[in-house]
């Protein structure tokens, strides 16, 4: 649509093109296609946290610096997406389901390593106080293995045990079924499933008036643009900071968003000069011992690189000293198996840093103590008009792209319901 239609106003304006906005621009396309809609998007690139690079240090692979498992696949509506648009769903297991491949599967300190960590999960899951506690609550007293628990806990939440909410995990579901990638990266799925969109890059929405009775008023850094209905499908932590003015203000909004941050996860890819030290499709994590660990995928796809995963405290830190420093720490891990020189058959290539987008400020939300229950103020709409959509409002499957795409079909399914 070009911007000069946007002087008699749209019907729906969708904020942020991430999983989520474009889920709900698609739905609304299909039940509605009497509405005119505009997808406003603040960076120069469809996708947000979906987000696939080609870099040159890797010879243009496929790398996804955001979300790349399906999770709980089979029913994962962007599966059947990906295959309706022509893409790969790749089938080989997820290391930590079955068939997976662990580099240290039958090492005995590993087994009792994911014994301990299974312990944790199974407490999280039975717990059923009505008081909602800090994770930190269900460690075992006297573990010796709690460094590993604190460890795979915050690949889970982004953040460490004692900030975030026993409840909230343990409603986290996914879905039955596997983990699958897709080949050509999750962030490409979600950028071709946007291709029929009237999408504008580069327009930040600054501010959303809603005083007056007729129609909602939005500042962009286009230009003015006046909507019937809105669908606000940003992070939490663009919420939180503000970075759109509501008009009266939503305060119930902004403290659920502020309850419900994202905890941090990156990726740092290396690419590897001798491949062939490295088993496919392997994973490896780099210590059983400290709760500032990373995770590692080797050979991906079989492809020639090592994808590191930290997060938490450590993804924090990292992002802040940089790639250099991020892959000193990778190499002093991979030494405890692939020996002292592993350092020289590795560089890193490229490494994402969550923290610092400006337009999202993080990898996926959690809830702290208390905050479950939040994620419902979130989700619901404003007098029939404002509607949100996101990962963080899905009360199960928050945290993944496929929570999120089910949030933005829920949204518009409200908004057609709205504006008859
Ligand atoms: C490292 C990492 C690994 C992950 N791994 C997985 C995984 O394996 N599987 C999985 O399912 N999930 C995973 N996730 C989580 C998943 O990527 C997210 O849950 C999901 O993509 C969020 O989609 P969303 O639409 O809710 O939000 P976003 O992707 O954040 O989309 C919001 C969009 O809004 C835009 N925006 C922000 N402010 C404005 C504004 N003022 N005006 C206009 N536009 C604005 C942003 O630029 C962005 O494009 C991972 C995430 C990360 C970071």
């Amino acid at each position: 649509m070009p911007m000069e239609s946007w002087r008699s106003g749209v019907d729906v304006a969708i904020i942020g093109a991430g999983a989520a906005g474009v889920a709900a621009a698609r739905a609304l396309q299909s039940r509605r296609p009497d509405l005119a809609l505009a997808l406003l998007e603040a960076s120069g690139r469809i996708g947000g946290r979906a987000r696939t690079d080609h870099p040159a240090e890797l010879d243009g692979l496929a790398i996804d610096l955001g979300c790349g498992w399906l999770h709980g696949a089979r029913t994962n509506a962007w599966t059947a997406i990906a295959e309706e648009v022509g893409l790969t769903v790749d089938r080989t297991p997820a290391p930590w389901s079955e068939g997976g491949r662990q580099i240290e599967e039958k090492d005995a300190e590993a087994r009792a390593a994911r014994a301990a960590v299974n312990g944790f999960f199974e407490r999280v899951y039975s717990y059923d106080g009505e008081e909602d506690l800090p994770l930190s609550a269900m460690l075992a007293a006297d573990d010796p293995w709690t460094a590993q628990v604190h460890a795979v806990g915050a690949f889970m939440t982004g953040d460490e045990l004692d900030r975030s909410s026993v409840i909230d995990l343990g409603q986290y579901d996914p879905g039955p079924g596997p983990d699958w990638r897709i080949r050509q990266g999750y962030g490409t799925l979600v950028a071709t499933y946007a291709a029929p969109l009237p999408v504008h890059t580069k327009t930040e929405v600054r501010r959303i008036d809603h005083s007056g009775a007729g129609h909602i008023l939005l500042s962009t850094g286009k230009g003015d643009l006046k909507a019937k209905a809105v669908i606000v499908a940003v992070s939490t932590n663009v919420l939180a900071a503000e970075k759109i003015a509501f008009w009266p203000p939503l305060p119930d909004k902004i403290e659920a968003a502020a309850r419900l941050p994202l905890g941090l996860a990156n990726k740092l890819f290396l690419k590897a000069h001798r491949p062939e030290m490295f088993p496919a499709d392997t994973h490896l994590l780099g210590s059983h011992h400290s709760r500032r660990t990373g995770a590692y995928q080797l050979k991906p796809f079989g492809a020639p690189i090592v994808e590191a995963y930290f997060a938490g405290d450590l993804a924090r830190d990292l992002e802040r000293q940089g790639m250099d420093a991020a892959f000193d720490f990778s190499v002093a891990e991979m030494k405890r198996v692939f020996g002292s020189d592993v350092g020289k058959h590795l560089s890193p290539a490229v490494m994402s840093g969550w923290a610092g987008e400006p337009f999202v400020g993080g990898s996926y939300s959690y809830a702290t103590p208390g905050a479950p229950g939040l994620r419902q103020v979130l989700a619901t709409p404003c007098d029939r008009r404002i509607f949100f959509a996101g990962e963080a409002c899905s009360p199960t499957r928050y945290s993944t792209a496929h929570g999120a795409y089910e949030s933005g079909v829920v949204a518009a399914e409200a908004v057609a319901a709205a504006l008859i």
